[in-house]
């Protein structure tokens, strides 16, 4: 009896029958005709393996390859959640059960608690928060192992251990002056990890500011990582003055600061930034405010300061979509976010002006990396039971990072709660 048919190219088609025997159908140009049945034996699981070679995905038509997506979904049911993120290409979002940023991904990779394999389709930071919050019965799975974070990647747990022991030798850190390290949800699971260790704790954009509120007044000082940008926009909201923000680089000795700096800081700032947000420059502002007077200008806190200051608003990714979506018919918004995200709000309001604050491409190139192929190589393997670029974080890094990942969450609810 047969149970499975997948298309592996324009020409090849597999069929796997309840024996695990493996059947491969060369399909002529004018006639589907069987040339040849290779194997009649019973096969390995490394034959199965080889069956969903990416390759093969990258040969077929998006139709095909949808189809081939929405028959592994049905096939594993219930068994797999997929999740997209707001910065993820549209032909990507569209299999996505359930959308959002960082934030929301991750609160509802917590709660998916009967799925088997949580299917992301977003970057390596998020998948391995994904993976920290997940219960051990769940498998996390990047569909591209190369989809990573450039900002992440600016701030390695031994730098910032090393950062943390040198504040503690000038006197910095110590019983009388108490610094909280928070980490950015872009971070590595061992930097959260060491943030949870450390009293710390995890935001995104979306609740970096009753975070910093609740931990200004707890602790002397702050260190942020590794966004000098979010870290910078948010301490301004609370009336934290430039001079009292020390920007450390990790490959200097104190940062590249003077003692003096570092205890006169409120807010220690990691040099780290996201390639993305980082090419929206004032210019561009004065640019699109020249050319449309009556235009909005909308920024992720990503940017840097000088094009926030310069904005009309600035906020999480959350934010740039309900205001677009509340915003009323025959407004004009200039967005200084990922392009995907823009591409989308555009096409989802016609009635409303929308453009990319900058002329040239700003789309984050990793995240672009999870593509339709990816995930429907992915997903046809999970459903032949292969379990293919699963994120695993190690026992104790998880420990300690969930701990910094769960008292975000949970500050975060009771502030919703309260408000
Ligand atoms: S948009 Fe920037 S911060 Fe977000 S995943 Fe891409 S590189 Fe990282």
């Amino acid at each position: 009896m047969w149970f499975g048919l997948r298309k592996i190219s324009r020409s090849v088609k597999i069929f796997v029958c309840e024996s695990q025997l493996i059947c491969i159908l060369l399909i002529g140009q004018e006639t589907r005709k069987m040339i040849t049945v290779l194997e009649k034996e019973k096969v390995g699981e490394e034959d199965v393996q080889n069956a969903f070679l990416l390759e093969n995905y990258l040969k077929m038509s998006d139709a095909e390859i949808a189809e081939h997506i929405e028959l592994a979904r049905k096939k594993l049911g219930s068994r797999v959640v997929v999740l997209g993120h707001h910065y993820q290409r549209d032909d990507v979002i569209r299999h996505a059960d359930l959308t959002g940023d960082s934030y929301q991904l991750s609160v509802m990779a917590a709660q998916r608690k009967d799925a088997e394999f949580i299917v992301f389709c977003g970057v390596h930071f998020m998948a391995e928060s994904a993976d920290i919050l997940s219960e051990p019965h769940q498998k996390v799975i990047l569909p591209d192992l190369g989809a990573g974070c450039s900002m992440a990647d600016m701030a390695s747990v031994e730098q910032v251990e090393d950062a943390w022991e040198q504040l503690k030798e000038i006197g910095v850190i110590s019983d009388k002056n108490t610094v909280a390290p928070m980490t950015y949800m872009n971070s590595s699971a061992a930097i959260k990890a060491f943030c949870g260790r450390e009293r710390g704790v995890v935001c995104t954009s979306s609740n970096a500011i009753p975070l910093f509120d609740l931990y200004l007044k707890e602790f002397d000082k702050m260190m942020f990582f590794p966004d000098q940008h979010l870290g910078r926009n948010t301490g301004l909201k609370f009336g934290i003055p430039l001079e009292k923000m020390a920007l450390w680089n990790p490959h200097e000795e104190l940062g590249g600061n003077t003692e003096e700096d570092l205890h006169k800081a409120k807010l220690i700032l990691w040099k780290g930034h996201c390639s993305v947000h980082g090419r929206f420059k004032p210019w561009h502002v004065e640019q699109v405010r020249k050319e449309t007077p009556d235009i909005k200008v909308l920024v992720h806190p990503e940017c840097m300061y000088e094009v926030v200051e310069k904005s009309d608003l600035n906020g999480s990714t959350s934010f740039i979509i309900n205001t677009v979506t509340n915003a009323p018919s025959g407004s004009k918004w200039a967005i200084g976010t990922e392009l995907n995200l823009v591409l989308r709000l555009q096409k989802q309001f016609p009635d409303k002006e929308i453009r990319l604050l900058a002329p040239d491409l700003c789309m984050c190139a990793t995240m672009y990396r999870i593509a339709p192929p990816n995930l429907a190589w992915a997903l046809e393997n999970l459903a032949a039971g292969n379990i293919v670029n699963q994120i695993s974080v190690d026992g104790e890094t998880k420990h300690f990072a969930n701990i910094a990942l769960e008292r975000m969450i949970s500050l975060t609810e009771q502030n919703k709660a309260k408000n």
